[in-house]
């Protein structure tokens, strides 16, 4: 019978998209949650969201579907292109799943909604805290992000590789929104982009390079080196490129998931547990459905041991499937020669015979209801 959070206190490291999705979460069952973020303030960078079906389920149960539906667009599809712009398959969401709901949201719009929601349901939200060492609460859950230190505490310190990728950020100002997400496909490099709510529009932009850049968010570049990498790409990519004037840029590396995520007291979720390279648009919504699931376990099983166990057990096999799937999707837009075109028209005869086949293949992302599981 449910009800073992109540009034048990929890410190939860961390304000970012883990954290305070598990901080309501946990709250709503009756919680006492403390958050403790290193920030100053809860901001968030520029950057677009796209948020699938399996995340979208767990923010809709927690009681947010007015509040993000007012600062988000639907997806309806992806639409795959060659670098020059031509089409290449548009593979239709919306006729797939007409039922389920794909939204592209800004990350900062989204941290605000998770913000407040948390706030409204009585979070304690202590802003300028960086947690140096593993506070000393009976409860302490780790979503700490990428260098997270209560998974070193749990695991040691882990070395990841840099994976040979780079990848540009930025958002610009676009009031055309045609509610997909646009892949443009080169030789060693790919484009990715969507329209965000207020007349914005998102890009990332991936470029396979020897040199080495920190792993991070915050590494301001020159857009001139964006716009020279991706010079050759057409359609409406140049116009777009042209308009950037402020971009970030990064390394990915890739990295193992956790090996222990909990140790009866201490727990980890989100980028702590399982960072992932973005090729499955999949970190932000893997942390949603962990918050889910570690609230749902910790209030059905009495024995918080047995109940963090239990956590373990259900997100560990899905979260290293898909961070697998988001490694093997690394280099499957960047084909060169006649790979590349072998691969183009294998896309664009599939897309005509049978659409529905290729999307099939991310059923078991999209179709998890991690409210539906039993904890
Ligand atoms: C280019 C790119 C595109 C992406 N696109 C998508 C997408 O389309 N869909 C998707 O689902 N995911 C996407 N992701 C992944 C997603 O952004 C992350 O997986 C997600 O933000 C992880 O959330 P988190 O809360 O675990 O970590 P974070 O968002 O990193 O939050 C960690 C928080 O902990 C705080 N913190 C850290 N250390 C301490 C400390 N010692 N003390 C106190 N506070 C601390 C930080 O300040 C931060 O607020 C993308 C990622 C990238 C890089």
């Amino acid at each position: 019978m449910p009800g073992a959070l109540r009034s048990r206190p929890v410190t939860v490291v961390g304000g970012g998209v883990a954290g305070l999705t598990a901080a309501i979460a946990l709250q709503q069952r009756g919680a006492k949650v403390t958050v403790l973020e290193r920030a100053p303030a809860i901001a968030e960078v520029g950057a677009g969201l796209q948020l699938s079906p399996n995340a979208m389920r767990v923010l809709d149960a927690l009681g947010l579907s007015a509040a993000l539906d007012a600062v988000s667009l639907p997806s309806h599809a992806v639409r795959l292109r060659d670098a020059s712009g031509s089409d290449v398959v548009r593979l239709d969401l919306a006729r797939h799943r007409p039922q389920a709901r794909f939204r592209l949201i800004h990350r900062a719009r989204l941290i605000e909604v998770l913000e407040q929601a948390a706030r409204r349901a009585g979070v304690r939200i202590v802003l300028d805290h960086p947690v140096e060492s593993p506070p000393d609460a009976p409860l302490l859950i780790g979503a700490d992000g990428l260098h997270s230190g209560i998974r070193a505490a749990l695991n040691g310190r882990e070395v990841p590789f840099f994976t040979g990728q780079t990848a540009w950020r930025a958002v610009i100002a676009d009031q055309d929104k045609p509610p997909e997400a646009q892949v443009f496909m080169g030789p060693n490099r790919h484009l990715v982009s969507y329209p965000l709510a207020g007349g914005l529009r998102n890009i990332v932009a991936v470029l396979e390079t020897r040199d080495w850049q920190d792993e991070g968010w915050s590494h301001p570049d020159d857009p001139a080196n964006l716009r020279a990498a991706f010079a050759r790409f057409g359609g409406p990519v140049p116009g777009w490129l042209a308009q950037v004037d402020r971009v970030h840029v990064w390394g990915l590396f890739r990295h193992q998931v956790a090996a222990r995520w909990q140790d009866g007291r201490m727990a980890i979720l989100g980028d702590a547990a399982h960072p992932t390279l973005p090729f499955m648009a999949q970190g932000a919504c893997m942390a949603i459905e962990d918050a889910w699931t570690l609230a749902a376990c910790l209030d059905a099983v009495p024995d918080q041991q047995a109940a963090l166990m239990r956590y373990e057990s259900l997100r560990k096999p899905r979260t290293t499937r898909i961070v697998e799937a988001a490694n093997a999707n690394a280099g499957n837009y960047h084909l060169t020669g006649p790979r590349r075109l072998a691969a183009h028209a294998a896309l664009r005869l599939g897309g005509k015979v049978a659409p529905g086949a290729i999307l099939s293949r991310f059923d078991w992302i999209y179709d998890f209801d991690p409210v539906a599981e039993a904890p």
